[in-house]
């Protein structure tokens, strides 16, 4: 395929109009920010928010045939895309053969991925040495060696290791191992009957693989390498018990393994790892490391070695030629997500290269360049008069915040005093890291895509355990800069990448009450995440420390608890219900989120009254302004696969299961008791 493949006719039409409206700066969308005539008049907003918010758009907007979903935050990803499409195509243009500098690796990889006729050439040949190094291991010992190297190649691992930020000693970085070894995106994929047909067309795709590559009796070793990860998803912890920080931390010398989980290499496992010395290693997932030892130590060889061939015939197809490419779409993409064709080629290159957001199509981060290619993103698409914006909005977010603090009345003066203590010591971060990452010693050649993606993930391992012994970099960040997607992290730092900043999230020529209604309250969003469910026992050190007067704690837990049961009543699908339990840390977030950003709203005015703007007044703004940020909708394979996997409600509960709780929308939008989404003032939920 050519690679002049026409950035310009590829635009989408709002994109146009998009470019068009920026250059005259005007908002993106309606005259301050708010698409108005996407509105569905005809809903009462008490009754559903969401729709009345946003049901024309929705009865306008079908999903694309390449897309799991469509919604505003999806047009952001594609102006993103759009740029990145621009930029690689010109840096391919002009690439060497092994280019030195960071533009031509960049233009390099894309170059190698837009080579179809040598990937369709070259089969499965690039995975040769995984499967030949397979191939040779003769027993299990061999086997851990190779999972090992799972942070460096494409092999699978039984046990995921990766290092970050201790959470006893935050001044230090720790080694981390929990469970791991699963095809399907959640252990209820193996488990419950309401997937058994998904499991069944699993089964199908693990041996269509088999017998892409000429593996031994393909459909029987399919059989045995799902019973396998049944038998590894029924000894695993359910999302919902990882959420729980102390039993996710338990310190054992590495030496200790062996008499703690036997039956596994771990010597052999480690020694292949590259993590060099060693002493402790923070184990997660407790009871189900000993079971998944045993589960390794009783199976045949030949089922663990078919696995494994499986397992890198999957991780590696989106970068194999076409059978193994449109199986895994199939699979991954179609069966699981709902999307019903593949994307082009030339996006599936950008994702390939940049990693994060665009689309899915089974890629993950492993393997990208994706800071490297937010480095050149930012330098051209991404200003200091933005970043100087956001950081005053971030602020405002944060002052509203510690004014809660201040005044909430079911927290003791103990546990309060640490609580501000710990939003005092919040990095903020935004648009790009202030250190780029060095990708100087990374070789990347336009003619070998399997090698790039394998180098690029040795690399990026090498920068996690070169630093390991090292003072802990608060500097760091863990999302690329092009990513569409903000994140509170270990650091005790808020992030938001350039990626996120952008209308509708953000603009800088809508009504403020918009912008602090979207991006204000996804900032305050990430604020709360520090004493959520799971963030409340990290304290102001960044330390895993229960810091809360017992009375505190059991008052923040009945609170959580109402807020968990009224969205495990919510029905995205018929049978199909919301987990209150896992989605416990960002409904409290989206709560406390939206609540801060109308506080920070407020304050902003600086006592005046808000302006009236086309009828709708100030607070009417803020909670569109929300509504609008979640406009869009999913396929129903995505939301069955959203309920089990993702922490994060469905769209719409984002904004119903929101708005119902905070008394000023009641007041802003007339809410009377007889409409569907009225709370009686005392059931409903306040923690921020
Ligand atoms: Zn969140």
């Amino acid at each position: 395929m050519s690679r002049r493949v026409l950035s310009g006719a590829l635009l989408s039409a709002s994109l146009v109009w998009a470019v068009a409206a920026m250059a005259a700066d005007k908002p993106l969308y309606g005259a301050f920010g708010l698409d108005t005539a996407g509105f569905d008049n005809t809903v009462v907003p008490g009754n559903d928010f969401f729709r009345y918010a946003n049901g024309t758009w929705l009865d306008h907007h079908a999903i694309p045939a390449d897309k799991p979903a469509v919604s505003l935050r999806l047009e952001m990803t594609d102006r993103t895309e759009a740029r990145l499409h621009a930029m690689m195509d010109a840096a391919a243009a002009k690439v060497s053969h092994q280019p030195s500098d960071l533009e031509g690796k960049v233009g390099a990889f894309y170059k190698a991925f837009m080579d179809e006729a040598r990937i369709e050439k070259l089969g499965f040949t690039p995975v040769a040495p995984e499967l030949a190094a397979i191939n040779a291991a003769n027993d299990r010992d061999a086997i851990a060696g190779l999972m090992g190297q799972g942070n460096v190649d494409f092999y699978p691992s039984l046990f995921n290791v990766n290092i970050d930020v201790d959470l006893k000693d935050p001044k230090r970085y720790a080694l981390y191992i929990g469970q791991g070894g699963l095809g399907l995106p959640d252990r209820d994929y193996y488990i419950e009957k309401s997937f058994a047909e998904t499991k069944a067309k699993y089964q199908a795709y693990v041996a269509t693989l088999l017998k892409l590559a000429h593996w031994p009796y393909a459909d029987a070793a399919a059989a045995s390498v799902v019973g396998f990860e049944t038998q590894i998803a029924e000894a695993s912890w359910t999302k919902v018990q990882e959420r729980d920080l102390n039993a996710m931390y338990q310190p054992m010398a590495v030496g200790d393994l062996e008499k703690f989980a036997p039956g596994f290499a771990w010597k052999t496992f480690f020694a292949a790892g590259d993590v060099g010395t060693v002493p402790t290693i923070i184990v997660g997932d407790k009871s189900a490391m000993p079971k998944l030892a045993a589960v390794y130590a009783s199976t045949p060889v030949d089922t663990l070695k078919a696995w494994a061939a499986f397992q890198v015939l999957d991780n590696a197809a989106p970068y194999l030629s076409k059978p193994f490419a449109d199986a895994a779409f199939e699979m991954h993409d179609k069966t699981l997500a709902g999307q019903a064709v593949q994307r082009v080629r030339w996006k599936r290159a950008i994702t390939a290269v940049s990693g994060g957001d665009f689309g899915i199509d089974h890629f993950g981060t492993f393997g990208t360049m994706g800071f490297g290619v937010g480095e050149l993103y930012t330098a051209k698409y991404f200003g200091p008069d933005a970043k100087a914006k956001i950081e005053a909005l971030v602020h405002n977010v944060l002052a509203a915040y510690h004014a809660r603090l201040e005044k909430l009345d079911w927290m003791g003066p103990a546990t309060k005093a640490e609580a501000i203590k710990k939003l005092e010591t919040y990095t903020i971060k935004v648009g790009y890291p202030d250190r780029p990452r060095d990708y100087s010693k990374l070789v990347v050649t336009d003619d070998d895509l399997v090698g790039d993606v394998r180098r690029a993930a040795a690399g990026d391992w090498a920068f996690y355990v070169g630093r390991f012994n090292g003072p802990v970099d608060r500097s760091d960040w863990s999302m690329t800069p092009q990513t569409n997607d903000a994140y509170n992290g270990s650091l005790r730092d808020i992030v938001f990448p350039a990626g996120i900043l952008q209308a509708p999230m953000f603009d800088a020529n809508a009504d403020p009450a918009i912008n602090y209604g979207a991006i204000g309250g996804v900032i305050g969003h990430e604020l709360t995440h520090g004493f959520d469910d799971e963030g409340r026992k990290i304290d102001a050190s960044g330390a895993l420390r229960d810091w809360w007067t017992k009375e505190d704690a059991e008052k923040f837990e009945a609170r959580a608890k109402a807020l968990g049961a009224q969205y495990s009543s919510f029905e995205p699908l018929p049978g199909v219900h919301v987990n209150g339990n896992l989605t416990m840390g960002e409904n409290i977030a989206d709560l406390g989120g939206l609540t801060l950003a109308l506080d920070a709203y407020h304050a902003s005015l600086g006592g005046k009254p808000a302006p009236v703007i086309d009828g709708l007044t100030g607070d009417q703004r803020v909670f569109l302004g929300w509504a609008q940020a979640w406009r869009g909708k999913v396929t129903d394979s995505y939301v069955k696969k959203q309920v089990v996997s993702d922490p994060h409600s469905p769209r719409q509960f984002r904004v119903n299961g929101v708005v119902h709780n905070i008394d000023a929308w009641y007041a802003a939008f007339g809410v009377k008791p007889d409409e569907k989404l009225y709370v009686a003032p005392d059931k409903r939920v306040h923690i921020w």
